[in-house]
Formats: structure tokens, C-alpha cells, sequence
């Protein structure tokens, strides 16, 4: 079963809305896309494994704590708009892999494709997948990473796609093609336009990124 986490909070309303505003400048745009990347970094990462272990405190006593190893963590930013969230990850997950996907619409077929992927195919190596993807629109670039990475044999129930924006049409086709897959998401818009942009949205994320 999939399951999407709509995260509420007033910091998240907060940045959606410096997110969402047009007259939003390029440098407070990747502010507000980081804190945001962050907020979900720890609702993301929330059923991380956990390792018992001790330690001893300055008072000289045991003390029974756990700890994550973010090494068994891979990291998937789909380019270019994912890298927005990449830093917010690493910040909790330092030794996490990363493997950038590109995914591009085929000007002929229209549909999407993969043209970059350095998923790893060492699977077993890693426990969790987090797909950093600031938009599920369609839906149509979430299901072709999912697929490159079921190819390369990481399981759906391992994965988590962190959006900041999500449409419900998009949320469903990933939901039905893997089920098992968890859903982060900030915000759900109503519909999408005959672009395929997530309306009201956000504009292109990747422009409003690195396009000054
Ligand atoms: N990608 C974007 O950058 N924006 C959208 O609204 C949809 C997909």
C-alpha cells in the first residue's frame, strides 16, 4: 500500500507562499525552497532504520541511544529542479549516495525519458531511496524513475518521493504503478494545465531555480 504524508505546518504555508508568489526573487526563492527541502527532510525521513548502541555521557554513565548510518541511504534529485532539495538531505544525511537522474519530454513521442542516470546496482547496499523531486505533476518523470530503479532492483517499499507540489493525478499514477511507495508532499494542487504545469503551482521550478 502507498501512502502519501501531506506535511502541515505553519513554516511549510510560510514558504509555499514565498514559493508560489511571482515576485519572489531568484535568491529568496532557493531560500524558501531549502527550509522547505529541510521540513520534509525530517518528515521524509521519519522510518529511517536505527542502530542501538551506548555511549557515555560527561557524567561518566552509559547511556543507551541509537543511531542512523546514512551510508545505506541513496539519494535520487531528478534534474534540474531536484537539486533544490539535494543540499536539505545531505544536510541530515551526510554519507548518503547520490545518483542524479535527468528525465526530458521526447519531442516526438512526447512521452518521458531518461537521459543521465547514475543509479548505482549495488541495491542491496541501500536500505533507503529518497527521489527528490520538488513537482509530481503528471507524474509521468516519478513513474520512469521508479521504473529505472525496480530495473536496478530497488524495491518500491524502499523508496520515498519527496515533493513540494503535488497534483492528485500525478500522486495517482505513481500510487497505482507502485504501490508501496511513500509520498512526501507539501502541498496538493488542484489540477494541472494543458502544459502540464501543477496550477496554481509554482511556475517551472528549474527556471525559477537557475534562471536569474
Ligand atoms: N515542473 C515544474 O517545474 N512545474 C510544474 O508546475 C510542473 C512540473
Amino acid at each position: 500500500m502507498s501512502s502519501v504524508i501531506l506535511v502541515k505546518h505553519p513554516l511549510v504555508s510560510d514558504r509555499l507562499r514565498t514559493l508560489r508568489d511571482r515576485e519572489t526573487s531568484t535568491e529568496l526563492f532557493r531560500r524558501a525552497l531549502r527550509e522547505l527541502g529541510l521540513i520534509l527532510a525530517v518528515e521524509a525521513t521519519r522510518h529511517l532504520s536505527t542502530r542501538e548502541t551506548t555511549v557515555v555521557t560527561p557524567l561518566g554513565v552509559e547511556a543507551r541511544v541509537e543511531e542512523v548510518d546514512s551510508s545505506r541511504c541513496l539519494l535520487v534529485p531528478v534534474l534540474r529542479a531536484g537539486l533544490g532539495f539535494l543540499d536539505c538531505f545531505l544536510e541530515f544525511l551526510p554519507r548518503a549516495r547520490v545518483a542524479h537522474v535527468g528525465v526530458a519530454r521526447n519531442h516526438d513521442t512526447l512521452e518521458a525519458e531518461v537521459y543521465l542516470s547514475s543509479v548505482p546496482l549495488n541495491a542491496m547496499e541501500y536500505d533507503h531511496v529518497f527521489i527528490l523531486d520538488p513537482m509530481l505533476a503528471t507524474g509521468n518523470s516519478s513513474v520512469k524513475v521508479l521504473e529505472l530503479l525496480q530495473l536496478r532492483g530497488y524495491s518500491p517499499g524502499r523508496v520515498v518521493l519527496v515533493c513540494g507540489f503535488a497534483v492528485e493525478a500525478g500522486i495517482t499514477q505513481v500510487c497505482l504503478k507502485f504501490p508501496g511507495v511513500r509520498i512526501v508532499t507539501a502541498a496538493i494542487d488542484p489540477e494541472l494545465n494543458d502544459l502540464g504545469y501543477i496550477v496554481p503551482g509554482l511556475g517551472d521550478a528549474g527556471d525559477r531555480l537557475y534562471l536569474l
